[in-house]
């Protein structure tokens, strides 16, 4: 039996955790690659010791000697910087796992897509961000990008063996985070510890913060904006409190399919390791009695313009989601960091737009450009704020 090679970018976050968990149960069946951190060193160095990774990459430089030490006598070459972590993802590989938090990890996704096998997505922000660079060079490359992200996921489960011309919408699935029944004062005065208790999920801070804002189902309509091309105009969002409807796709015919499972990211991450085939997860059974019922209802805007704001920047094309996407991240680690009032994220956000509108990026060098200035800028608005 051929093993197959996988690479895991982020592979010390939430999602590599998650990845790591279902390769771990089937070892015999995978080589790992590369793993990579930001700066989590040791546990980076246990991972890549269990998996007999072939590299092991600190994106700060700064990490790389705790790194090395703690690799010592392993397999496992040490590396560390921006360049080094691009050289990784470029190493051959049957699958990566982009899950890099943010648009840092734009460059090695891109690294990874250039090998033109295949690319299983969690990292919603490269995709925002990049766009249509994105997408042209997986049409040039000819790489499958196969979405991890549990609605994406769930919609692209929806899509097989239909013909997307008969799609008449596609609707986004929002638990509407932990603040969803929050009157406009409570979210004025909510705190980071309030924001990353996630009702449903267990994730890592910048998401569960996006899921408490709606930024995050915002970001995702950007997301399937670019991976399934059907118009803007056929994206929806509704708000679902218990996240077992993961999305759907409504055919020209009144047929609505939607896919169902547990709030455990292990069930998507399995569908992109196995796809087109499928693998076990220990995940308990969908247990529908015991949930009694399923609700749904719209999003409220006046709340939680996130999603107004990211559907704006799908609109305009070009760089906006760009901006909006660094904004964003640098209003939420100021929010993290007790500098941020919780709604001054989306102000922030709405502020850099109005003043931020550079020309649409041709290539991976301008939307990094792009994203180096909207932060700068970011900063600035939030220090007149
Ligand atoms: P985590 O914060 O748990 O993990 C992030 C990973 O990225 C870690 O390995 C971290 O390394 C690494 N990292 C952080 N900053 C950098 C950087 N500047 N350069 C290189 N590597 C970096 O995030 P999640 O796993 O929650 O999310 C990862 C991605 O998946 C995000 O884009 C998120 O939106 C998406 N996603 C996550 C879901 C979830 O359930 N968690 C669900 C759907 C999508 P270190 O540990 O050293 O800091």
């Amino acid at each position: 039996m051929t093993r197959r090679r996988i690479s895991i970018l982020g592979a010390t976050g939430s999602i590599g955790a998650s990845t790591l968990d279902l390769i771990r149960r089937d070892k015999e069946h995978w080589q790992v690659i590369a793993l990579t951190a930001n700066c989590q060193a040791e546990e980076l160095a246990k991972l890549a010791r269990e998996f007999s990774a072939e590299v092991a990459v600190v994106a700060d430089e700064s990490c790389l000697p705790t790194l090395r030490d703690a690799l010592a006598g392993a397999q496992t070459e040490a590396m560390g910087g921006a360049a080094a972590l691009v050289d990784a993802a470029a190493r051959p590989t049957d699958i990566t796992l982009a899950a890099i938090v943010g648009c840092a990890g734009l460059a090695p996704t891109m690294a990874a897509i250039e090998q033109g096998q295949v690319v299983a997505l969690a990292n919603k922000e490269a995709l925002v961000s990049a766009g249509d660079v994105m997408t042209a060079a997986v049409k040039r490359h000819g790489t499958v990008l196969l979405p991890v992200d549990s609605e994406h996921n769930a919609i692209f489960q929806c899509l097989a063996g239909n013909d997307p011309a008969h799609v008449r919408s596609i609707t986004l699935t929002a638990s509407g985070g932990p603040f969803r029944d929050w009157s406009a004062a409570q979210l004025a005065a909510a705190t980071p510890a309030q924001a990353v208790r996630h009702p449903n999920w267990d994730m890592g801070a910048k998401i569960s913060v996006d899921s408490a804002t709606m930024f995050n189902k915002g970001l995702e309509l950007i997301e399937a904006f670019h991976l399934f091309p059907v118009g803007l105009d056929r994206l929806r969002i509704i708000v679902h409190p218990q996240s077992v409807v993961h999305s759907m796709v409504e055919y020209r015919d009144g047929s609505t399919l939607a896919q169902l499972g547990p709030s455990d990211m292990r069930v998507p991450i399995a569908s992109a390791l196995a796809w087109p085939a499928r693998m076990d997860t220990p995940c308990a059974p969908l247990d529908l009695a015991a949930l009694g019922e399923l609700t749904f209802r719209a999003p409220d805007e006046e709340r939680f313009p996130a999603t107004r704001l990211c559907r704006e920047a799908a609109e305009a094309g070009g760089a906006t989601s760009a901006v909006l996407n660094a904004a964003n991240e640098i209003a939420v680690a100021a929010f993290l960091g007790g500098k941020l009032p919780f709604t001054r994220i989306a102000v922030t956000v709405e502020e850099l737009l109005g003043r931020y509108a550079p020309p649409a990026p041709a290539s991976l060098d301008d939307v990094i450009a792009i994203d180096a200035e909207a932060r700068r800028r970011a900063r600035a608005v939030m220090e007149l704020a």
